[in-house]
């Protein structure tokens, strides 16, 4: 079996211990199937990624031993890709314009009759403002743009289900192990979907996109069979398979690897500079000791 793999930076600030435990997981896995290592810079977010940041991941990445044989793929470079997927979707009816901003929707969430605000993979799941205002015919209109374009999701489940093959659809196989140690073939729950996801966004109105769809997009791209990635992930990937049942993409084995925590037991954070790689260079530490480190 082929074995592609890949490390999926945000070039948002340093590449730290959980990062680098990420990418050196990976990278090991590939060695050890015989298989491939890429390497995709996630820059979807123009406002936060800055350049100084992907050349020091490169270097990092080097230093630590990581190579990536074929050419990186930047997210900031696909936009036509999106585009042409957010039309696709658009055109069968299952994503609608919100303009609604992150007070409207706790104000709605939060209103009386809705209990306490549900609180999915993507955040708050989106009570429905937007969507009660869109009708049949939208449609037929052209995608608008500068506006964020959320999945109906009840809608694309139901797409999904009027599928012959909707079931294998929406499975997918877990290699590693999810917060409950969720582990072998796992179930999305279809019929729930709706209530604990909701309806995402797909294009985030600055962008035009959004993680959920560029990842699955750029893994079918890069031809990835084997997405390895942190367990803080795992209940994203139920969007993900929801998304490459509905554009027909080939879907990758999941592999969640455990969270690099600091001694009292938090999570790193994104932006933890203290656990900088960087930093562990400068004070004269070897790629050797940063696996010892992170128990690899
Ligand atoms: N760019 C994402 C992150 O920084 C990783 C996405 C993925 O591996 O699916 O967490
Ligand atoms: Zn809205």
């Amino acid at each position: 079996m082929t074995f592609k793999t890949r490390f999926a930076p945000s070039p948002t600030g340093p590449l730290h211990l959980g990062h680098a435990y990420s990418a050196l997981v990976a990278h090991d896995m590939a060695i050890a199937h015989g298989g491939t290592f890429l390497l995709r810079i996630e820059d979807i977010d123009q406002a936060r990624a800055r350049l100084e940041w992907e050349t020091q991941i490169f270097d990092d990445l080097a230093w630590l031993g990581v190579r990536w044989p074929e050419a990186v793929m930047r997210q900031s470079q696909r936009q036509q890709a999106y585009n042409q997927a957010l039309d696709t979707l658009w055109a069968r009816g299952l994503l609608f314009a919100c303009t609604c901003n992150r007070r409207d929707i706790f104000a709605a969430a939060q209103a009386p009759q809705e209990g306490a605000p549900l609180i999915g993979p993507d955040g708050i799941v989106y009570p429905g403002t937007c969507r009660d205002l869109h009708n049949a015919t939208h449609a037929q209109m052209p995608r608008p743009r500068n506006v964020a374009l959320r999945l109906d999701m009840a809608a694309a489940v139901q797409a999904l289900q009027a599928d012959q093959s909707a079931r294998p659809l929406l499975e997918f196989s877990e290699t590693g192990s999810g917060p409950n140690g969720e582990t072998g073939q796992f179930d999305v729950h279809y019929d729930t979907l709706a209530e604990t996801v909701g309806d995402v966004v797909l294009a985030r109105r600055d962008m035009g996109t959004s993680y959920h769809l560029s990842v699955v997009l750029d893994d079918a791209e890069q031809g990835i069979t084997h997405v390895v990635r942190g367990r803080d992930l795992f209940d994203a990937t139920q969007i993900h398979v929801v998304l490459q049942g509905l554009l027909g993409l080939p879907k990758p084995v999941y592999h969640h690897h455990a969270l690099i925590r600091d001694q009292a037991g938090k999570r790193l954070a994104k932006r933890d500079d203290a656990r900088a790689i960087r930093k562990y260079r400068d004070d004269g530490c070897t790629p050797e000791d940063i696996r010892r480190m992170i128990g690899l």
